[in-house]
């Protein structure tokens, strides 16, 4: 009897293997199909100077509207394409995309200023084939290069410090800035941060949210905020969503934040709608 069972609960265990096997090999086989397609598009969600309450850049953040599932989340689908060697495609069309708004950013006085951050995966830099054709289409769209930022992960720094250090100063010669992303989350060490020529540092967004509940975090804000001011990178602090939390930035002397309470990424049209009204509302309270 028991025999039995175990085969039967094997066989139900199979089953849904093959169940997210295909159905992983049909949305592989859709992204492939959606590169190239406006399925693929870019939000942006504004990135605030918190001392003077003003919109200073912008993060691209990669979405997919896939024709019959809806909108994937870019955590579901980057991995996939990081996996498949699609990554250097889906990549090189999120640059394309941000150079194009900011060559539209640059023709409308409230978005002008605007900086654009795309992220760029560990994978594309470990294939190295990434930096040409970023300077391409900066040359393409007539794009000022101090315009574009990168944003790269700490897990590239421990799969291969040196191609990382090699592409970070590759993207600096071109005039382009580097965000260290997501600091603080799994492969964390303070002691390398003076070893990269980062810019700027995002903060986790688990550091600030976990603030309330746990006061050992402030003083980790904190001190990565000395550090980082005394390499001389400021700090974005990301998932600001409460005042307190806005507020707590501030007086860590964390420069810049991002997060729901000020806007959530949305699509060009209506982020440039966003700057626009935010650029007089603001004016009011100034
Ligand atoms: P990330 O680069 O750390 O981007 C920040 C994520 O936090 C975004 O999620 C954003 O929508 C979300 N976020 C912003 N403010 C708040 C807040 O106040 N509260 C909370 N709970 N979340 C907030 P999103 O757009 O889903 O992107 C997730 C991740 O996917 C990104 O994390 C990045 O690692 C990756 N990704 C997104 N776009 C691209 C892309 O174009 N290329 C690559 N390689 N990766 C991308
Ligand atoms: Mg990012
Ligand atoms: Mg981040
Ligand atoms: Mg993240």
């Amino acid at each position: 009897q028991a025999k039995h069972d175990g085969k039967n609960r094997y066989c139900l265990f199979d089953a849904n293997i093959k169940k997210i096997v295909s159905k992983r090999l049909q949305l592989e086989q859709d992204l492939r199909n959606a590169i190239g397609t406006d399925q693929l598009s870019l939000y942006y969600q504004p990135i605030l100077e918190l001392f003077t309450n003003s919109i200073v850049g912008l993060e691209a953040l990669i979405r997919w509207e896939h024709p019959t599932e809806g909108f994937i989340s870019p955590v579901e689908f980057i991995p996939i394409a990081e996996e498949t060697g699609l990554i250097q495609e889906v990549g090189e069309k999120v640059v394309e995309m941000a150079c194009q708004s900011l060559h539209e950013f640059s023709q409308i006085s409230a978005t002008e200023s605007l900086y654009v951050n795309v992220n760029i995966s560990a994978i594309q830099i470990l294939s190295r084939t990434s930096d040409e054709s970023i300077r391409k289409l900066i040359a393409k769209y007539k794009i000022d290069p101090s315009k574009l930022n990168a944003e790269i992960t700490e897990s590239i720094l421990v799969e291969d410090f040196k191609a990382a250090i090699q592409f970070v100063q590759e993207l600096k010669t071109i005039g382009m800035k580097v965000f260290l992303d997501d600091f603080g989350t799994g492969y964390s060490s303070l002691s390398y941060l003076h070893q990269f020529p980062f810019d700027l540092i995002k903060l986790d967004q688990s550091f600030i949210q976990s603030t309330s509940e746990n006061n050992s975090n402030i003083t980790l804000i904190e001190s990565i905020g000395f550090l980082a001011t005394n390499l001389g990178m400021d700090i974005v602090v990301e998932g600001i969503e409460t005042e307190a939390q806005m507020m707590l930035a501030q007086n860590l002397n964390c420069r810049f934040g991002q997060g729901y309470l000020f806007a959530k990424p949305m699509p060009k049209h209506q982020l440039i709608k966003f700057v626009q009204e935010y650029a007089t509302s603001t004016s009011f309270i100034n």
